[in-house]
């Protein structure tokens, strides 16, 4: 951790908060504090605000080329150090050594796949109605961004807004988690490394998120805001974004439903659950939080999801053989010892786990429950940790109004071996992404995002790029 810088990076260089408050990053697998960090305020969130914005006309100004290939160089330092990156994601955040070597290179790919797109923005060019009117397009940066990243995935939920950014050639200002800066202060260092201009990206940690960020959304000069997180916040930033009228894009909370159908073949169920439940040990928005299997199969689906998260070793991150590491913090693994209790107190039966262990760390251990009742907490909160709840059903068309009965709508899972099914099902689904017998959506060349009180807007894919570009229309006539 030695080399990871801890100051705010603005304006291309590294400084100690104005007032030099720092704050403590801790390792949830031990609780031991592992760095202090800068801890911004109001007056640093100004100056972070003078940069990008000074920044803006020279980067809007440089050739798409020069940005592509600053990218290219970035996911190439990325690619080179992923051994020092995962352990410094696994020291701050938890999750397993080979987990985190994951998340880099899907980081990694962010900036790789913007690094192509930033040489395809596109234009157009059209003939009026009228035969004599001639309109042009063309595309230009929003302008500086604010971009609110969660702890979950440190690296890649900032290349994923970073990368698009900089391929449409905005200036930003990034606030990752204070629970992870370390991930986003190392990635600012692998940009200025890879020729990024002084002041395009500006990371500003803070234990004081509403004082940093309120005043930029009000001030009128960020056009742009890109977050990631709850849905309670993401309501609160897009109030505050309404009063300059900034533009936004919202990746927010899921419920995601895993639907099994009885002609589902049951391996790729049970694989395609471990991978939607338990990826990030449940601490992701696509986490499948639901599960509606049918009731002719829900025994032996239970039994052999039970038995695959049972043998799951849980301990710290870095240890050789870990599956499962620590969840982010006391507060998380209260809210899920929470809501297993309440879904026991309603009749749920506790297949495997569901007992927090004793000693020091955030850990608690993979989990199955059934017969979970359709009225317990977990089916409308998100649980973030690696509980998988299991009820059952027995018809198509009540399972998808079961799997729509909430405000979310990121992700669905549907398992199936009927290839109308899974087209029909999936298109009643009223969520933005669905796995078709996969736990797995994510990726840099698709469209990231959700409907309903999920979200607005898409990331990554080519309209991730799109989030970061206005039009101008040229009116022309030709007599
Ligand atoms: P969170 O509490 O909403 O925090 C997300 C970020 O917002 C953090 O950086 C947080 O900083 C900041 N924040 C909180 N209040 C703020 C305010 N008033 N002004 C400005 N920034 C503020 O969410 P989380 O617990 O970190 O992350 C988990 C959530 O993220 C889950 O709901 C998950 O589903 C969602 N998520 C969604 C996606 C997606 O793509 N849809 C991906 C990953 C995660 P502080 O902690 O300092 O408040």
């Amino acid at each position: 951790m030695t080399d990871t810088p801890t100051q705010l990076f603005i304006g291309g260089a590294w400084v100690d908060a104005s007032d030099g408050a720092t704050m403590p990053v801790d390792d949830p697998a031990t609780g031991e504090i592992i760095a202090h960090v800068a801890d911004a305020g109001a007056k640093d969130a100004q100056r972070a605000e003078e940069a990008a914005v000074q920044a803006q006309e020279e980067w809007a100004r440089t050739a798409p080329r020069v940005r592509s290939e600053i990218l290219r160089r970035a996911y190439e330092i990325i690619v080179e150090r992923t051994d020092e990156l995962a352990h410094l994601m696994t020291a701050e955040m938890g999750k397993p050594l080979a987990e985190a070597r994951g998340e880099v290179a899907y980081a990694a790919e962010f900036f790789r796949w913007f690094s192509e797109e930033a040489v395809r923005i596109e234009g157009g060019h059209g003939v009026l109605p009228d035969g004599r009117n001639r309109m042009l397009l063309s595309r230009r940066p929003v302008g500086p961004c604010l971009l609110i990243t969660p702890w979950n995935f440190p690296l890649a939920m900032g290349t994923r807004k970073i990368g698009p950014a900089i391929a449409a050639g905005c200036t930003m200002i990034l606030k990752p988690a204070p629970q992870t800066p370390l991930s986003s202060l190392a990635l600012a260092a692998i940009l200025k490394e890879a020729g990024l201009p002084d002041g395009v990206l500006n990371v500003v940690t803070t234990s004081r998120a509403g004082e940093v960020c309120e005043p930029l959304l009000r001030g009128g000069r960020i056009r742009k805001l890109s977050f990631t997180g709850s849905t309670n916040v993401g309501r609160l930033l897009l109030a505050q974004s309404a009063e300059a009228v900034v533009r936004t894009s919202m990746e927010l909370g899921g419920n995601a439903p895993f639907v099994v159908f009885e002609d589902a073949d049951l391996d790729k169920a049970v694989d395609g659950a471990m991978v939607a439940k338990m990826r990030n040990m449940g601490e992701a928005c696509t986490a499948a939080n639901r599960f509606f299997v049918h009731s002719s199969v829900a025994e032996e689906f239970g039994r052999r999801l039970a038995e695959r998260m049972g043998a799951l070793v849980v301990g710290p991150g870095t240890r050789d053989g870990v599956d499962v590491g620590p969840l982010i913090d006391r507060v998380g693994r209260a809210k899920v010892e929470e809501l297993v209790a309440d879904a026991v107190e309603r009749g749920a039966r506790v297949l495997v786990g569901g007992r927090t262990p004793e000693g020091p760390g955030c850990f608690y251990p993979p989990t199955v429950l059934t017969d979970v009742a359709s009225d317990s907490r977990l089916m409308d909160t998100e649980i973030f940790g690696p509980v998988a709840a299991i009820l059952t059903f027995d018809d198509e068309d009540e399972v998808i109004r079961r799997a729509n009965d909430t405000p979310w709508g990121l992700v669905g899972y549907v398992f199936t071996e009927g290839l109308d099914r899974a087209l029909r099902v999936s298109e009643r689904l009223e969520v933005g992404m669905v796995g078709v017998n996969t736990g797995l959506v994510s990726n840099p060349a698709a469209p990231f995002g959700g409907v309903k009180q999920s979200g607005l807007g898409r990331e990554g894919g080519r309209v991730g790029l799109d989030e970061f570009l206005e039009y101008q229309y040229l009116a022309v006539p030709v007599r």
